[in-house]
């Protein structure tokens, strides 16, 4: 009974089944064209110092302004894009384009892009970087590179390898949404990051909720134990900004400060900034 109660409800279900593999494929055939005509945007979110007050980098977000569907967010792209394999291209894109782009900013604030852990499977990651590096004639010091805790759960050498040689590049490597993967402290102390970015699901309930503090707190001060600078994302509100400054976190994101802004926009905020400096 059981056998035949699984039939039917694979029959039910495979007209859903094929629908969904048709959207997959179709969004992948989209997603190929829209890199040959340059659908693809990067918006660059700024960082503060928490002390200051003043802009020390910008984090680049990939964004697809697609004909029909308008602005689509990378959570509604990436994820089949590292099932395709896409990534390795679209991430080079977002890496020249970031690092062009900064390359010919008035200010020399540095630059953080994203890298996929599918990115990391790819022993030319170091060359790729150190290649666009070179095009764009952007110092490596300019670059941070921000990696998620999925990148440790592959081959543990392999991945250590290639941080090493990004490292010699000259380029910095973040931990990115700390706290909420697989792994953690034994890879802060084994791998080269010089820099933690706080999981912004830690700052949702600053600055009431106990136990968010005491986290915070506790990444902030073992970061700075270990060298580590630590940057807090998602803050929203003057209070949570208020509360990671006061644990002298080294750097605050969020939309408090700002939220992404296409690059016109994103060279008025600096603008602005500057005047008001
Ligand atoms: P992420 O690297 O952790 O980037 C921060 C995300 O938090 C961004 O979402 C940003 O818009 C959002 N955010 C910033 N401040 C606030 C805030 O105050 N409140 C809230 N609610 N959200 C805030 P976005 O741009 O949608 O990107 C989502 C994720 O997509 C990124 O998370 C990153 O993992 C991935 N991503 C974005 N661009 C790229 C890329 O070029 N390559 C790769 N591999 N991944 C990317
Ligand atoms: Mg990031
Ligand atoms: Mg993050
Ligand atoms: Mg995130």
């Amino acid at each position: 009974k059981a056998k035949a109660e699984g039939k039917a409800t694979y029959r039910m279900f495979e007209p859903a089944l094929a629908e969904r593999m048709r959207a997959r494929s179709q969004l992948d055939l989209d997603m190929r064209r829209a890199l040959e005509t340059d659908e693809f945007e990067v918006h660059y979110q700024p960082l503060v110092d928490s002390q200051t007050g003043v802009v020390t980098s910008a984090e680049a977000l990939v964004r697809w302004r697609h004909p029909e569907r308008g602005l689509i967010a990378p959570a509604d792209f990436i994820p089949l894009a590292e099932e395709t394999g896409l990534i390795t291209q679209l991430g080079a894109w977002v890496l020249q384009t970031a690092c062009r782009q900064a390359s010919a900013w008035s200010t020399t604030i540095r630059i953080a892009v994203n890298l996929s852990p599918v990115q990391f499977r790819d022993d030319r990651l170091p060359e790729m970087v150190a290649g666009i590096l070179e095009t764009t004639g952007l110092a490596p010091s300019r670059l941070e590179l921000e990696i998620t805790e999925g990148v440790m759960l592959d081959d543990e050498a392999r991945t250590l390898a290639t941080l090493t040689k990004l490292k010699a590049i000259g380029v910095d490597l973040a931990m990115d949404d700390f706290g909420t993967g697989y792994s953690s402290l034994s890879y802060l102390r084994r791998f080269p990051f010089s820099k933690i970015k706080i999981d912004r699901s830690f700052i949702r309930l600053l600055p009431d909720d106990p136990e968010s503090a005491a986290i915070v707190r506790a990444i902030i001060t073992m970061g700075a134990c270990l060298g580590m600078t630590t940057t807090v994302e998602g803050v929203e509100t003057a209070e949570q900004y208020a509360f990671v400054a006061a644990e002298q976190c080294g750097q605050v994101q969020g939309y408090h400060v700002s939220r992404p802004l296409d690059h016109a926009d994103f060279l008025s905020f600096l603008d602005a900034t500057k005047m008001a400096a």
